[in-house]
């Protein structure tokens, strides 16, 4: 509705505003107590718009939000995160900042930018007097950039009992495109174990971890097979721990992204049935397929143009991408409830140092999104 985009456009500075708070408190997935005190912000600030928020306690992430505004039959689940990659301090590095039509921050665009706009579309339909159409239940977990493997249950429960799932993850590109296939990610540990010797004295007598290890980082990527969509990449290796010892110990943590399911299952089991090549070497795999891939369905497409009507009067223009990061909209979606990703900010740079958001593209997205829940 035209009102709420001149509602939101006239109230651009307090969404920034309201941005800028949320990127100043730091919330690095693994820091508890500083992801605790945005959720408690977050909290406060949804009670004053006279929702109801549920803490869902946890003893090694914040505490997840369950948000629920409005009344109805039917639900309306909306999914958005409050962690990020970004460890305790990096705002001492790199500060909220303004450039032009640019405002850049750790965490800005993934994805404070999308509880920013889900605040303030609920704050734009009540200053209109406007109810959502459904009762919409808004979870904001703090364990997204790791998996969610706390809050995954939660979010599978409500997706389960929603009408369409809407996810505040940013838009892909500086056009801002709805993300309407996503791959599946997987994630693995692998552990070598060889001998020790001394390196010097009786090298003969050792079984080096660090060796074995390096076969298997190149057979782990050799499946990397990118016309399938396919890839596999090491990200972290460690090994050993001194320079004249043959190594005894070596571990690596891996990364999988598939287009189908189909391809996770083959994928995945080349992965887990990793052996060794040293004689007397032994490599131990743990891990899986930790988000389904989202592949595009006729449910999506129905659900994409159904909102398009909402976007054209704003003047704005939904776009759609497949992309290979992963996000909680593949949970619902897996559910076979219609999911729409991508509502969030607009920017560019998620996860890395030039991470940033359009600005005048907030209060466009907040109107689509007061829109959308108002259904006119
Ligand atoms: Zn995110």
């Amino acid at each position: 509705m035209k009102e709420f985009l001149e509602y939101a456009e006239s109230h651009a500075e307090e969404i920034l505003g309201t941005l800028r708070d949320m990127v100043e408190m730091e919330s690095f997935t693994s820091d508890k107590a500083s992801t605790d005190l945005l959720g408690g912000f977050i909290k406060g600030r949804f009670e004053e718009l006279g929702a109801q928020v549920r803490m869902v306690p946890q003893e090694e992430v914040g505490d997840h939000l369950v948000v629920d505004v409005g009344e109805g039959g039917d639900q309306t689940l909306i999914l958005c995160h409050m962690d990020t990659v970004w460890p305790t301090g990096t705002i001492q590095e790199r500060p909220f900042r303004l450039e032009a039509d640019l405002a850049y921050g750790p965490g800005i665009l993934d994805m404070k930018a999308g509880i920013a706009i889900a605040m303030h579309a609920l704050e734009t339909l009540r200053a209109h007097n406007e109810a959502p159409q459904q009762r919409v239940r808004i979870i904001i977990n703090s364990d997204e950039e790791v998996g969610s493997t706390t809050s995954r249950q939660l979010i599978e429960e409500e997706a389960k009992k929603s009408a369409q799932v809407f996810c505040l993850e940013p838009g892909a590109g500086p056009e801002g495109a709805l993300k309407t296939g996503r791959k599946g990610v997987g994630m693995f540990q692998v552990k070598v174990t060889g001998r020790a010797a001394h390196a010097g004295n009786e090298p003969e007598k050792g079984i080096s971890a660090v060796e074995e290890m390096a076969h298997q980082i190149l057979r782990l990527h050799s499946l990397t097979d990118l016309a399938r969509g396919t890839s596999v990449n090491v990200g972290v290796v460690q090994g050993g721990s001194v320079r004249n010892q043959i190594a005894p110990f070596a571990e690596a943590l891996v990364d999988l992204r598939v287009t189908t399911m189909q391809e996770a299952e083959r994928v995945e089991s080349e992965i887990l049935n990793s052996t060794p090549v040293l004689s007397g070497a032994a490599v131990g795999v743990i891990g899986g397929l930790n988000r389904p891939p989202m592949e595009r369905t006729e449910t999506t497409a129905l659900l994409l143009n159904s909102i398009r009507r909402f976007a054209d009067p704003l003047g704005i223009e939904l776009t759609e991408a497949q992309v290979g990061g992963g996000s909680d909209a593949q949970f619902a979606a897996a559910l076979g409830v219609p999911v729409l990703d991508g509502l969030g900010g607009v920017g560019e740079g998620p996860h890395a140092d030039h991470e940033y958001i359009i600005v005048t593209e907030l209060p466009r997205r907040v109107a689509l999104l007061a829109s959308i829940l108002a259904g006119k």
